[in-house]
């Protein structure tokens, strides 16, 4: 079922001071469709909460239309929306069994025993709970509450489901595992669903699409990969992932590329932006596994640099660069440093890009 917010905003008052506005969500505008899961991301306090809260009911908008499955539900309360909410405190009830928290919702809506013991065994099944059927949540791991609140969730079916930092309270690995496990099932089942989260890396694995937030305000909506490699400002650039932001002057705009002025040189590079003009100032973004490192001073350079710092992380060599001129380190990821070389600090490199 799709949900679609049409300028969406929502300004909290002051209980004490009524003149006190802060506007949390500010014009929000996305249509999540059928089956797509869509992240919520952005840093703490931006707003993701709010939004999640509006679509579910549990928040009234200040201005603006929500709609799910094409149907207006600014008036309709929340437990008539059909959306389901899985919470970073699992909240599974302590005194009923893995069982009994998975069916709660069945007995709720008054099905049969029989209904009931079947769909939580399918359930139970398909998110590996079989064998903890009649244990008490204080005898699961952090993981194990985690995917029950998620099936009991899921085995009530509901139209769209909502995550809000579902996976904070877990460890850095179990994180891992669930993200993609949540993946899995939200596929298998084609729910449509709305992921809130702060963690990038979090988001780039489970989403089909990914709103960015700063501040109450979209900063932009796409794909991990067009948030990744097409940012359309510095924030979304500066938040997902790491990046080494060159200083330029719009010098000539073509049809899919751009040329810039950087320290005086003209470079030509592609550029997907569309609201550049002559005589802007501008960014080159560079993603550090962008940057070749080379030892020879005689190839093709974008500047020289000094190793003033390379870890050693296993599968790939972290550096930070210093560059002259420049007061920022340039930091570049080899993923190959066995073939591309291992530099040490203090030793002199050339650094090129392909552009
Ligand atoms: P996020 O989930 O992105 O961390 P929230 O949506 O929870 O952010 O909050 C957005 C902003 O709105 C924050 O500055 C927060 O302090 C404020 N806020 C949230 N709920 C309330 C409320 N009930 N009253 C006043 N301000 C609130
Ligand atoms: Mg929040």
């Amino acid at each position: 079922m799709s949900v679609e917010l049409v300028n969406v905003t929502k300004v909290f008052t002051d209980h004490d001071n009524k003149d006190k506005e802060f506007t949390a969500v500010n014009n929000v505008n996305i249509k999540i469709l059928d089956g797509e899961m869509v992240t919520f991301l952005g840093p703490s306090g931006c707003g993701k909460t709010t939004t999640l809260r509006i679509i579910s009911g549990f928040e009234n908008q200040t201005a603006g239309d929500v709609f799910i499955g094409g149907e207006l539900v600014n008036d309709l309360p929340a437990n008539k929306r059909d959306t389901s909410m899985v919470f970073q405190s699992y909240a599974i009830f302590p005194h009923l069994s893995v069982r009994q928290n998975i069916g709660f919702g069945l007995e709720l809506k008054g099905m049969k025993k029989n209904v009931i013991k079947e769909e939580t065994d399918k359930i139970m099944e398909t998110m590996g709970l079989t064998t903890l059927g009649n244990r008490q949540p204080s005898q699961l791991s952090g993981g194990q509450q985690q995917r029950v609140a998620l099936a009991r969730a899921i085995v009530n079916k509901p139209k769209v489901l909502l995550f809000d930092e579902p996976l904070s309270n877990l460890d850095a690995k179990l994180r891992e595992h669930m993200r993609t496990e949540i993946r899995r099932i939200q596929k298998q089942f084609g729910i449509t669903s709305i992921y809130v989260t702060h963690d990038q890396s979090e988001a780039m694995t489970v989403s089909d699409r990914i709103m960015v937030m700063d501040k109450g305000v979209i900063q932009q909506i796409g794909t991990p990969f067009e948030i990744y490699s097409r940012p359309q400002n510095y924030f979304v650039a500066d938040f997902i992932g790491r990046a080494n932001f060159i200083e330029a002057d719009v010098t000539e705009i073509g049809a899919e590329s751009i040329t810039v002025a950087v320290d005086g040189t003209d470079r030509n590079y592609p550029s997907w932006q569309k609201d550049l003009k002559k005589g802007d100032k501008a960014y080159i973004v560079i993603r550090p596994e962008g940057l070749k490192l080379s030892s020879d001073k005689t190839a093709h350079t974008f500047f020289s640099a000094a190793v003033s710092q390379a870890v050693y992380l296993g599968a790939t060599m972290e550096y930070e660069l210093s560059v002259e001129g420049r007061d920022k380190p340039v930091v570049a990821v080899s993923h190959n440093p066995i073939q591309e070389g291992f530099y040490k600090e203090g030793d002199r490199v050339s650094v090129s890009f392909d552009p």
